[in-house]
């Protein structure tokens, strides 16, 4: 198959979260399996200056926007190791910035003419590049107007005929909503701006264009894929996608094994795998607690969370426990993250009230998050929503136990340690269902009372240990998702030649 990805990110050139990770490392991984993998993005400065080599193709090219002409420049590079190319949109006035998205906490203003280049850009280059793929797999809104353009402006041409469409949601709770006006930016005809296609509560949505336009649409977990359908997860749009439900995905991102693998781990003191985790754990959990200054005790329960300290992830929640049962009960508390500054202060002003059981790092070290996932005992996710996660995963390979609230990816990936999953052999962690602090005591209180049962615990942690999170899995649900997009585009086309 030839895929196009159209994304605004990818690792190692431009992430700001797991969009990057995702088409940075789906794509070698579809290149492998013998597909055609080409990437688009825009050319950010850290991309320029990242130092990473750059073929100018001497190719320039004009696009509309709004009542002017603004032009492009392509440059092309690979993903590292790989033979997956990447071309670069370059276009100095809106990409040539500090930042990706804002700056001091706000988005760029021209957020949507800047992507309404891109998405013009993306459809310019295949056919600048004679790209003809099978499948164009556009990520999140800032390619969502992609489906949009190919749809109404480009899909007559001949060249372009042929391509069917996956738009693929990341997280719901980014949409790119802009003020009505901005339709002129995007050049479209006003009648598309109605409630059925580019309209959003008198806005402009991008992410709308991307699920209305698309031959299929795909989310990162099967239970995410169920959320945004129901009005507590799907941000205003649960409408839309019940009606779109038969052409609606979910698919698990995959776990980077090369850098997630506690048998090979460099940044830990011992290494381990399933048949010395509980030497290797000791021994990761008594350094960890030496080199953030707690007590060295074997027998205190390590609880620690990584991850952005925001409300989708209840960080909020986690913090209220902590200061409930810090004062009298025997655990250590570990919490590696940054994000919202109100959440940090309640988490520092718990380090600086319970200094020898609870340790905040607000920073962010990819080396003391692999320590801290491999020397804790327990992994509490109290997330609101999630649409895939990647911390639940990456404890149970390391043999932590996952606490986690039963939605999206969490519910998805961690098997809870009812009677029956355990007398089965499947469980790896404990599941609540409430993101408040109560679900999550409840949900501790009996990862608690299994932490008591050595059998029990180790079985948990070996079969956590032992799932199979791999890309390689992934990736092979997306080639059947594209055979999919490629079946269906062609019988909308035939069902159109044959109403004429
Ligand atoms: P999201 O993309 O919603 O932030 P994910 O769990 O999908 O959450 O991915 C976040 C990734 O970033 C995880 O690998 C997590 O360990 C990592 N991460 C987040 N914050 C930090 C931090 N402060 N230090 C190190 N790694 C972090």
């Amino acid at each position: 198959m030839r895929i196009v990805f159209a994304t605004s990110e990818a690792v190692p050139f431009a992430k700001t979260g797991g969009l990057g990770d995702v088409c940075g490392t789906l794509s070698p991984v579809l290149a492998k399996m013998g597909h055609e993998v080409t990437v688009i993005m825009p050319l950010y400065r850290c991309v320029r200056y990242g130092g990473f080599p750059l073929e100018p193709l001497g190719i320039t090219y004009v696009v509309p926007i709004g009542t002017k002409t603004v032009t492009g420049r392509l440059a092309a590079s690979h993903i590292p190791n790989s033979p997956v190319r990447v071309i670069f949109v370059e276009q100095d006035q809106y990409y040539d910035r500090d930042d990706l998205y804002h700056e001091g906490g706000n988005d760029y203003l021209d957020n949507c003419e800047r992507f309404v280049f891109f998405c013009r850009s993306v459809l310019e280059v295949i056919r600048l590049l004679d790209l003809r793929p099978d499948v164009l797999h556009c990520h999140d809104w800032q390619s969502g107007l992609v489906p949009a353009y190919l749809r109404l402006e480009y899909q007559t041409l001949p060249r372009y005929r042929q391509i069917g469409t996956l738009f693929t949601i990341h997280n719901m709770a980014y949409q790119g909503v802009f003020w009505h006006w901005d339709m002129i930016l995007t050049g479209l005809d006003w009648k598309h701006f109605n409630w059925r296609e580019l309209e959003f509560f008198g806005h402009l949505s991008f992410l709308k264009a991307g699920i209305v336009y698309s031959t299929a649409i795909s989310t990162v977990s099967p239970q995410y894929a169920q959320d945004i359908q129901t009005p507590e997860f799907g941000c205003r749009m649960e409408g839309l996608l019940q009606h779109r439900s038969d052409s609606l995905f979910g698919i698990l991102n995959g776990v980077d094994t090369t850098q997630w693998n506690p048998a090979t781990d460099r940044f830990l003191p011992r290494q381990y795998d399933v048949t010395t985790v509980a030497e290797g754990k000791a021994v990761c959990k008594a350094e960890l607690q030496k080199e953030l200054g707690l007590p060295v005790d074997p027998g205190a329960i390590v609880m620690a969370s990584v991850g952005r300290l925001v409300d989708q992830k209840g960080s909020d929640i986690l913090a209220k426990l902590i200061r409930q049962w810090a004062p009298w009960r025997p655990i250590q508390w570990v919490i590696l993250g940054e994000g919202d500054s109100e959440i940090e202060e309640s988490c520092r002003s718990l380090a600086r009230d319970f200094p020898d059981k609870v340790v905040v790092r607000i920073e962010f070290s990819e080396p003391l998050a692999h320590r801290i996932i491999a020397g804790a005992d327990i992994f509490p996710m109290p997330s609101r929503f999630e649409p895939c996660g990647l911390n639940q995963m990456y404890a149970q390979l390391y043999g932590t136990i996952p606490v986690v609230r039963g939605t999206g990816g969490l519910k998805d990936t961690v098997v809870d340690a009812t009677p029956e999953n355990v007398a089965a052999g499947r469980a790896t962690g404990f599941v609540f269902e409430e993101a408040s602090v109560d679900g999550l005591a409840g949900g501790l209180e009996r990862a608690i009372a299994a932490f008591g049962n050595k059998d029990l615990w180790w079985q948990l942690a070996r079969t956590g240990m032992q799932q199979d999170f791999s890309w390689k899995r992934s990736a092979q649900k997306y080639v059947e998702v594209y055979q999919w997009v490629i079946d269906r585009h062609r019988s909308m086309l035939r069902e159109l030649a044959r109403a004429g």
